[in-house]
């Protein structure tokens, strides 16, 4: 009896036996339907064997197998199968959900797919930009020698000091021998202008873009030029890790520090860690390039795990560093959130026609909407959070949940109808820019703008190019862009972080300060970044103006040995969630009782998280540390097992491996 055992999309730590009937042939890594339950599903063919430990009749055929698409490597099976076993999922259902959905689907492929358009073959033509600097050079040789085996290197270059052509140099070499590159980006908003990039500089490559912003066909055929070998260099954002790569011969994550890399939900991978491990089973070099490390990485650099080189200025002739000062609001007085000097700095640049931004780290118009009559405040009924006013489509909405309601015309409680905006946010801030500089060319760009506007990068290019005098943005904008004509920076309202309960709000504020800061001088015009602040003597703000990551990283670490956190522990967090706070907290308890932690590993109390209640469930955690991996990981598998038999339907739980959010 031939028989095969196939993953499937199911929340079950087992492959399942299929017999093979005769007139079929399937190897592992074949997709194929099987019957299962009252119907057919989708499955892949992991390992084939001559028998089943269940009985012969109660054994389901292989239905059919699913052709049109190579069969998926043995390599990526394993790879897929590691990172199950590392994040503790069952390795059916992260190695379905690992493909695209139209590979995962019975459906018949369309005839786009199956028969693509003939292209050229991948050439590897390198027309690079530029004569490197000397640290540039010196990194490329440094790397270039570490081709055809595996290191990992943290290239750590100021902002402006032109990583994306030491990658590029790269890139060239490992296309050179016949291989292919794989470069991660955080955000959706950064590959088009590297997928630009990338095609001026490799103008025959073959470029696979990936990421879960495309339509079903590009994705798939994306993913299956990588597959086959076609595709000279694959881009994209986490997901692209997972994509089955035949040659690989360079893996490159740009800005590694940034949290998206981690992903929240299902699979909760970070695509930086699976990128390391990815590179070292394909016996390459991985890149982790980035301004300002994560701690993590850092450590690593430290520690001799990971090899360091540094890109200490700016690339550009001339260019400098921007200069960065605090700016006191306890002696400055501010217009709407502005300080006069901030509102002066901005004049100066209009009247240069150089480009201003302004840096709020918070989307819509205010955070809070409330009644100074009673001290009502618009909370979300589903949420421990209050509720933000959005003005541009006249909604309160949850940026928890996504729920949304109708801005009320009285205050709810009292019927007073003068309700007043507490607080501020990039809509506002667009609007009092208005206000302020009438004629200037305002143009806000957050999550709002980029979910209707599909082209964000179309505005993001007319900015670069000069279109727009006053950019209002958060996060999304200090992500990696280069604006050439940008010359200031102001930044409001980050004071919040810095006496956040989170231990690693801080590090994150560092390296958002110092990368919003980046956008600013980038050519030979000096650049300027004013921080408003109520603490400027706060040390953070002393290490942002030395331009000075590694002392501020050093301070740091010593926090983090000191209090016993991460990376000097590895953690897990085990997340409950239910209708009621104390069934999430019990189970919690129950959890922790049945999995002994042993003593190499410190499993805390359950505790609530901040943010309790979310889309109307109650949700608790428990954080386990240890200084051992293993320990860890073994403690890990044990709860999973107890919380086998445990979960009933009114708790729903997962793991989460070396978690970042706590919120
Ligand atoms: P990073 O990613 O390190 O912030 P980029 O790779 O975006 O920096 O490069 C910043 C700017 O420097 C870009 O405009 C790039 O064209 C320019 N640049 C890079 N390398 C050189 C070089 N060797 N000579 C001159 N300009 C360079
Ligand atoms: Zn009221
Ligand atoms: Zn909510």
């Amino acid at each position: 009896m031939r028989v095969v055992r196939v993953a499937l999309d199911v929340p079950l730590d087992t492959l399942f036996d299929y017999v093979l009937p005769d007139a079929l042939a399937v190897e592992p890594g074949d997709r194929v339907a099987v019957p299962f339950g009252t119907r057919q599903r989708f499955g892949l063919a992991v390992e084939t064997a001559s028998g089943s430990e269940i009985p012969a009749g109660r054994l389901k055929e292989i239905a059919r197998v699913l052709e049109g698409v190579p069969r998926l490597p043995a390599d990526w099976l394993d790879f897929i199968r590691f990172l199950a076993g590392y994040y503790q999922r069952p390795f059916g259902e992260t190695a379905v959900a690992s493909l695209p959905p139209r590979l995962r689907s019975l459906r018949p492929l369309p005839k786009k797919i199956l028969d693509p358009a003939p292209r050229a073959p991948s050439g590897t033509r390198f027309e690079p930009d530029h004569s490197p600097t000397d640290a540039q050079a010196h990194a490329v040789e440094k790397i270039g020698s570490a081709l055809g085996s595996f290191r990992a290197f943290l290239l750590h270059g100021v902002t402006g000091s032109g990583k994306t052509e030491v990658y590029f140099r790269l890139i060239a070499r490992v296309l050179a021998q016949g291989k292919q590159a794989l470069v991660l980006v955080p955000e959706i908003s950064l590959t088009p202008q590297l997928e630009a990039r990338i095609r001026g500089a490799f103008p025959d490559t073959q470029v696979a873009v990936m990421h879960s912003g495309l339509e079903d066909v590009a994705r798939t055929s994306a993913w299956l030029a990588c597959a086959r070998g076609e595709a000279g260099i694959a881009l994209g954002t986490r997901l692209a890790v997972l994509g089955p790569i035949s040659r690989l011969g360079l893996v490159v994550v740009d800005e590694e520090h940034d949290t998206s890399f981690k992903q929240q939900e299902g699979l909760r991978y970070s695509a930086r860690d699976a990128a390391v491990a990815l590179a070292q089973r394909a016996r390459c070099p991985v890149i982790l390039g980035t301004a300002t490390p994560s701690l993590e990485s850092w450590q690593n650099a430290l520690s001799g795990r990971y090899e360091r080189i540094d890109l200490p200025e700016r690339a550009v002739p001339g260019a400098r560093l921007p200069q960065v000062q605090a700016v006191d609001l306890r002696s400055e007085p501010t217009e709407h959130g502005l300080a006069h000097s901030s509102i002066e700095a901005i004049r100066k640049r209009l009247a240069r026609a150089e480009q201003s931004l302004v840096f709020i780290n918070r989307r819509g118009y205010a955070p809070v909407l409330s009644c100074d009559a009673c001290g009502w405040a618009a909370a979300c009924s589903r949420c421990t959070a209050r509720l933000v006013l959005h003005t541009a489509d006249r909604c309160l909405r949850c940026h928890h949940c996504g729920a949304e309601h109708p801005v009320p015309r009285h205050c709810p409680t009292c019927g007073n109808a003068d309700l007043r905006p507490v607080g501020r946010g990039t809509q506002r801030i667009e609007e009092s820019i208005a206000g302020l500089f009438p004629g200037a060319r305002v143009v806000r760009i957050d999550r709002d703008v980029a979910r209707r506007r599909a082209a964000l990068w179309q505005t993001l290019e007319d900015v670069r190019r000069g279109d727009g005098d006053i950019l209002v943005g958060t996060q999304l904008l200090a992500k990696g862009h280069d604006f050439p004509g940008l010359t200031l920076v102001c930044v409001l309202e980050a004071d919040n972080a810095l006496f956040s309960t989170d231990y690693r709000a801080t590090e994150r504020l560092f390296s958002t300060l110092v990368q919003v800061a980046g956008r600013a001088g980038r050519r030979e015009e000096p650049g300027e970044v004013r921080v408003q602040t109520r603490y400027p003597a706060h040390p953070l703000f002393a290490a942002l103006a030395r331009h000075d990551y590694a002392g501020f990283a050093t301070a740091l670490l010593a926090e983090r040995k000191a209090g016993g956190f991460p990376p000097f522990v590895f953690e897990l967090a085990l997340r409950a969630e239910a209708k009621k706070l104390e069934a999430a907290l019990e189970f919690l308890r129950q959890a922790k009782q049945l999995a002994a932690a042993g003593d190499r590993v410190r499993a805390y109390d359950p505790v609530p998280l901040v943010i309790t209640r979310k889309a109307g469930f109650e949700r608790a955690q428990l954080i386990a540390q240890s200084e051992s991996r293993p320990a860890l990981q073994d403690y890990a598998s044990r709860l999973r097992t107890a919380l086998q038999g445990l979960a009933g339907r009114q708790v729903r739980w997962h793991l989460d491996i070396d978690p970042i959010e706590f919120a």
